[in-house]
């Protein structure tokens, strides 16, 4: 399986519109991070977790030629709001785009998309999706793979995270029930959210995210939805331990 790492930004992105701030300002390829997001692939099987508002233009850097499914973690904006910018796929694959999440993130999505998610009298240039529920305990078949969906909370929020093989995708988690934390341990590649060092009321900060990388027991973590008052990537990166990386856009790995 590869891994392709779309988007490794928090909400706003790096840099933020407007913002002075010298992570902001650096010419560090690895300090430009759009909203966050993760592309996987196995044989022919192509597959992106979240859509957020730089879908598009992910979608055209990576290279992606097919989308056979989307796979949503929960229904805020930065993690959705390029929904509609699956039409190339749609118009390409000519049938509708398999879209798996929560039933609270598919109903929150088809009153916003409405026009792409309703079956009748569609405009003829809208993309048409086929919502698929996702529940918990209830893993799912993609391409030959079992998916097994994680559940988290996200200050207040219910977050899927998911599980392929022995990669787990965990993002804007601010705290974990130990029957799901199960589920996460003996992964070869974990991706969890950090923020940045101070606390957050609904992510986890730099020393959560290694608690709880040292709770599981990945070969290797990958830090992800960082925000620049995280710091300079390279600055932080000397500080981590041996088998913890920030992520990075365009970062990809094999597993
Ligand atoms: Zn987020």
């Amino acid at each position: 399986m590869q891994i392709y790492f779309l988007g490794t930004g928090t909400s706003q992105g790096i840099p933020v519109i407007g913002s002075s701030h010298s992570v902001c300002l650096s010419n560090d390829a690895k300090d430009k991070r759009l909203r966050v997001s993760v592309w996987l692939t196995w044989d022919e099987n192509s597959i992106v977790i979240d859509c957020g508002p730089d879908f598009r233009q992910q979608m055209l850097v990576s290279g992606c030629q097919k989308l056979d499914a989307l796979l949503f973690t929960h229904e805020h904006a930065d993690h959705t709001a390029g929904l509609d910018d699956i039409r190339p796929f749609y118009f390409k694959q000519s049938k509708p785009i398999p879209v798996y999440a929560h039933r609270d993130v598919l109903e929150n999505l088809a009153v916003r998309f409405d026009y792409i998610f309703k079956t009748e009298n569609k405009y003829p240039g809208a993309p048409r999706v086929e919502p698929i529920e996702v529940i918990n305990n209830i893993p799912f078949l993609l391409g030959g793979k079992e998916i097994v969906p994680i559940n988290v909370n996200h200050g207040g929020t219910q977050v899927f995270g998911y599980r392929v093989d022995d990669f787990v995708y965990l993002t804007d988690v601010k705290s974990i029930d130990d029957v799901e934390v199960e589920k996460v341990k003996n992964a070869k590649v974990l991706v969890i959210n950090c923020l940045r060092e101070e606390e957050h009321h609904s992510h986890f900060n730099l020393q959560d995210a290694l608690d709880f990388i040292h709770l599981v027991q990945p070969t290797k973590a990958y830090l992800t939805h960082i925000s620049h008052l995280l710091g300079f990537h390279e600055e932080v990166q000397k500080r981590l331990p041996a088998n913890v990386f920030l992520a990075y856009d365009n970062l990809k790995i094999t597993l």
